[in-house]
């Protein structure tokens, strides 16, 4: 088996990512940074976003586990002293593999049939480069209402603890192929209206933002912040692809919300 190992880049980090090379190179695994079967990430849930984003040409072939050297992760839940533990555990493959959705994103431009498509493991963000954020919501081709705000937030089953948590959305558990749109600061008053409520919608529906006035914007894709200029549209729908998690040990989403948000001892 083949494997890769990206790290936070700190001391800590990277110490750990020495010994657990060699701990899988003794167990005979082959260090393939090109073409890994398992992708060990070590540092934090950031440390598993970049790694996501590195071999997301190939999320059919490769699984991905998270040590964290800080507090405890969502993508990153296994602790430094357990690593030899989970070097074992990865030796005596075939392991168990979960999936979780990934959303889609696909923006077109004003000028010909020009797109862009990503993948986000969380979320993505619009927001405006200057002023109001403007934008017409469409929900399954249909005119469902023009928001004004900060910006809209569109995220994952498993990235619903993350920036979609502080804005007032649900917590979804990630076996329900879904995705969210949260608001970030709509303007509400006799003029003006939006739903105010979080939406989740099902694998089958689109969810579809065009401008109504300024065409440039700023597009977040999990921690990559991108410049968007003469936009048509920015569509969202729950992505064919998923992620696919080593998984070693039972370690139930509920736990993990509970051990991160409310206190982590039994
Ligand atoms: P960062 O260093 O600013 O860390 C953001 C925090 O979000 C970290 O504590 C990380 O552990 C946590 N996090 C990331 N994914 C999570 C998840 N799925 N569930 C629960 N917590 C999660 O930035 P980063 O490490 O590069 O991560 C980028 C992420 O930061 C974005 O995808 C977004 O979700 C999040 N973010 C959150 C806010 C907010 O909560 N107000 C604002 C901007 C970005």
């Amino acid at each position: 088996m083949r494997f890769a190992i990206t790290t936070k880049g700190d001391s800590k980090s990277n110490t750990l990512m020495h010994k657990m090379r060699t701990y899988l190179q003794d167990f005979d695994l082959i260090y393939d940074e090109d073409k890994p079967d398992i992708v060990i990430s070590i540092g934090g849930d950031g440390t598993l976003l970049y790694a996501f984003h590195r071999y997301s040409s190939r999320l059919d072939k490769t699984a991905f586990v998270g040590v964290h050297t800080g507090h405890l992760g969502f993508y990153a839940d296994w602790v430094p002293e357990e690593i030899e533990k989970l070097v074992i555990a990865i030796a005596k493959t075939p392991f168990q593999v979960i999936e979780y959705p990934l959303l889609e994103v696909i923006i077109r431009y004003q000028n010909g049939g020009r797109e862009t498509r990503y993948l986000a493991l969380n979320e993505s963000t619009v927001k405006s480069v200057e002023g109001t954020l403007v934008m017409d919501v469409e929900i399954r081709g249909q005119h469902f209402e023009r928001f004004r705000g900060d910006g809209l937030c569109v995220s994952t089953p498993s990235g619903s603890t993350a920036y979609n948590k502080a804005l007032g959305g649900a917590i979804i558990h990630p076996s329900l192929p879904s995705i969210q749109l949260a608001e970030m600061a709509s303007i509400n008053n006799r003029v003006f209206r939006t739903v105010g409520s979080p939406l989740i919608l099902p694998d089958h529906h689109t969810c579809m933002l065009k401008p109504v006035n300024r065409l440039d914007f700023q597009v977040t894709i999990d921690h990559l912040t991108l410049l968007h200029k003469d936009v048509k549209s920015i569509q969202f729908r729950v992505a064919d692809e998923k992620i696919r998690f080593a998984r070693f040990r039972p370690f139930p989403f509920w736990k993990r919300v509970h051990d991160s948000f409310i206190s982590d001892s039994d």
